[in-house]
C-alpha cells in the first residue's frame, strides 16, 4: 500500500512521508491506493483481544514502512495510562438499539484524543525516517476540540514544536481555558479574529507557501499537520469503528443486517474514518452525517450541489460549526473512481466560486451511502433534555445533534436496526448550553455551572476539566487572520 494525492494520483508516497508532510504540494489530500478487507476470521480474532490489539492489528495494514517494533510502540504509547479505561472507546447502550460509543474519556474529553494520543507517535516516527533531522513545526487550525487534543498530544514531544488558531468567537469558554492554560515549552496558541474556515484556510495557505516553507528550511524546521487533513489522523479514527463492531459482536448483537452509524460531522473526518472502516468490510448499512444549522452537507447530500456561500452560524456546538469539510475531498475521490483531475476540478470551483456540482454518479452513489440531517440549537437541547429524562443520560450538544438525526432517520425509514452513534464530547465541556437543557437553575461562572450540572445529573466531573479552575491563563494573544505567518515566525523566533 502507498498513498496518493487526491488531486494528482502520480504523486505517490508512503506512510511516513504522508504522516510527516500532512498535506500534498499539490494541495492534495494523501489517501491509501488500496484499502485492506477483513476476513470473519479476522474479525473473530479481533473480538477476542483488546482495543490496544485491534489497534495494532489495523493500523500495521496502512504503516507500510513502519516495522512491527514501531508501530506496537506507538500503539502501546498513546493507549497506555491516557485513558479513564483500558477500553478508550466503550460503549453506551440506550433503549434497544442505540449504542453510544463514548469517545470523550481522554485528557481533553472529546473525540480528538483517540487519534491525537496517538498522532505525535506516529508523526515523529515518521519524521526521523524522512525529515532527515528537522525539527517538525505542526500547525493546527482547530474549531475547539482539536487544538486542545493537539496540544496535549505534542506537548514537550522532542524535536517538534506545535502552533494552534482558534477562532476567538467561536469557541465554548471551557475550550478557550482549556487552551490558553496549556503547559509545555514547545507549545503555542493563539486566537484569530475570524471563523475556523479562516483559520483552517489560512493554515493551509501557509502549508502551501514557498517562502514560508524556504524561512523553515533555513532554520531546519519542516511543518506538518496535525488536523484530520493528516492521514495519520484519520487511520486511528477507523479503529473504533472497527473496535465497536467486535464488542457488539462480543454481546452477542444479531448484526446479520449490519448496522447503522451516526456522526455528528462538521470536517467530515469521523464519518469518513466510518466509510472507510465499511470499505474493509465491517457491516454498516446506512452513514448517517448529522449537521448543525451549518448544514453544507446535508444540503450537499440532498443535492450533489456542494454550496459554501452561505451564512454562517455559530451555534451551541461549536466543533462543527464548519462550512468547508475538508475531508469530503477524500469522498469524493473516492466516489469518482480516484479521478484526480474531476477532484482537482472542483476544488478549484470550490477555491474561486465557494461551491462545485459534482457528477450524476457521485451524487447517486454519495446518497445511497449516506443519510443527511441537521437540526437547530434548539432541537438540540430538547434532545439532550429528551434523553437525560428518557433514560438518564446526559450528552454534549454535539452528540445531541447526532441523536436528533438519528431520531429523524428512524421517523424518515423506520429503518430501527442496531446502531452506533459518535458521541464525540463530554457533556462538561458544553457545561453552559447542556445545563440549560436540563434545568431553569442559573450558575454565576463556568466552574459554577460545572457543580450545578453535576448536582442536577450526578454524572462525574472528569478530572481535566475539574482542574481547570486552578489553571493560569499563559496565552492570550489574539491576531487578525491576515498576521498568521508572522505569528508563526514569532512563535518560532525566526524572522
Ligand atoms: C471535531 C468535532 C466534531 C466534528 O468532527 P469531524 O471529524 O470534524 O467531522 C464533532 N463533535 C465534536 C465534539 C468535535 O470535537
Amino acid at each position: 500500500m502507498n498513498y496518493i494525492s487526491t488531486r494528482d494520483k502520480s504523486v505517490k508516497v508512503t506512510a511516513a512521508v504522508a504522516i510527516a508532510q500532512g498535506l500534498s504540494n499539490d494541495g492534495g489530500l494523501f489517501v491509501p491506493d488500496s484499502f485492506p478487507k477483513f476476513t470473519d476470521k479476522d474479525f473473530e480474532y479481533l473480538t477476542g483481544v483488546d482495543y490496544k490489539q485491534r489497534a495494532k492489528f489495523i493500523l500495521k495494514q496502512f504503516l507500510n514502512d513502519f516495522t512491527e517494533e514501531e508501530t506496537d510502540y506507538c500503539i502501546e504509547g498513546a493507549y497506555t495510562g491516557s485513558f479513564q479505561n483500558e477500553q478508550p472507546a466503550p460503549i453506551s447502550l440506550i433503549g434497544k438499539n442505540a449504542n453510544l460509543l463514548e469517545l470523550w474519556h481522554g485528557p481533553t474529553c472529546a473525540f480528538k484524543d483517540l487519534a491525537l494520543q496517538l498522532l505525535p507517535y506516529l508523526l515523529t516516527t515518521s519524521a526521523k525516517k524522512v525529515n532527515g533531522g528537522k525539527k517538525a513545526v505542526i500547525l493546527v487550525a482547530t474549531s475547539g476540540d482539536t487544538g486542545k487534543a493537539a496540544l496535549e498530544g505534542f506537548k514537550d514531544v522532542e524535536n517538534t514544536e506545535i502552533i494552534v488558531f482558534y477562532p476567538c468567537e467561536g469557541v465554548s469558554n471551557m475550550q478557550k481555558l482549556q487552551m490558553s492554560s496549556q503547559k509545555g515549552e514547545n507549545v503555542h496558541v493563539f486566537g484569530i479574529k475570524g471563523n475556523f474556515d479562516d483559520a483552517q484556510s489560512g493554515v493551509k495557505k501557509i502549508f502551501s507557501d514557498n517562502l514560508v516553507k524556504e524561512k523553515l528550511a533555513e532554520n531546519n524546521m519542516l511543518f506538518s499537520s496535525a488536523n484530520s487533513i493528516n492521514w495519520g489522523r484519520l487511520a486511528p479514527q477507523i479503529v473504533y469503528y472497527v473496535s465497536a463492531y467486535c464488542d457488539m459482536l462480543k454481546r452477542g448483537e444479531d448484526l446479520k443486517d449490519g448496522f447503522n452509524v451516526v456522526v455528528p460531522t462538521g470536517n467530515f473526518g469521523n464519518i469518513l474514518a466510518a466509510y472507510y472502516a465499511k470499505k474493509m468490510g465491517v457491516p454498516i448499512n446506512k452513514l448517517i452525517c448529522a449537521s448543525n444549522v451549518n448544514k453544507v452537507l446535508t444540503d450537499f447530500i440532498k443535492t450533489g450541489k456542494y454550496n459554501r456561500n452561505r451564512e454562517f452560524f455559530a451555534t451551541n456546538s461549536p466543533s462543527m460549526d464548519i462550512l468547508i469539510s475538508s475531508n469530503l475531498e477524500r469522498m469524493i475521490f473516492e466516489l469518482s473512481g480516484n479521478n484526480d483531475k474531476e477532484v482537482a476540478k472542483y476544488q478549484a470551483d470550490l477555491a474561486e466560486k465557494g461551491e462545485f456540482t459534482v457528477s450524476d454518479s457521485i451524487k447517486t452513489a454519495m446518497s445511497e451511502l449516506f443519510f443527511g440531517g441537521f437540526c437547530d440549537e434548539k432541537q438540540t437541547l430538547e434532545t439532550i433534555n429528551k434523553y437525560f429524562s428518557e433514560y438518564g443520560y446526559l450528552c454534549d450538544t454535539h452528540t445531541a445533534v447526532a441523536m436528533n438525526v438519528y431520531d429523524q432517520y428512524i421517523a424518515e425509514t423506520g429503518d430501527d436496526r442496531p446502531t452506533v452513534i459518535a458521541s464525540t464530547a463530554s457533556p462538561y465541556k458544553f457545561a453552559n448550553s447542556v445545563l440549560s437543557a436540563v434545568t431553569d437553575e442559573k450558575a454565576d461562572s463556568d466552574f459554577a455551572e460545572v457543580r450545578l450540572l453535576n448536582k442536577v445529573s450526578a454524572m462525574e466531573i472528569p478530572e481535566p476539566i475539574a482542574e481547570l479552575e486552578n489553571a493560569k491563563v499563559r496565552f492570550n494573544e489574539i491576531c487578525d487572520k491576515t498576521e498568521m505567518v508572522s505569528a508563526v515566525y514569532s512563535a518560532l523566533k525566526i524572522d
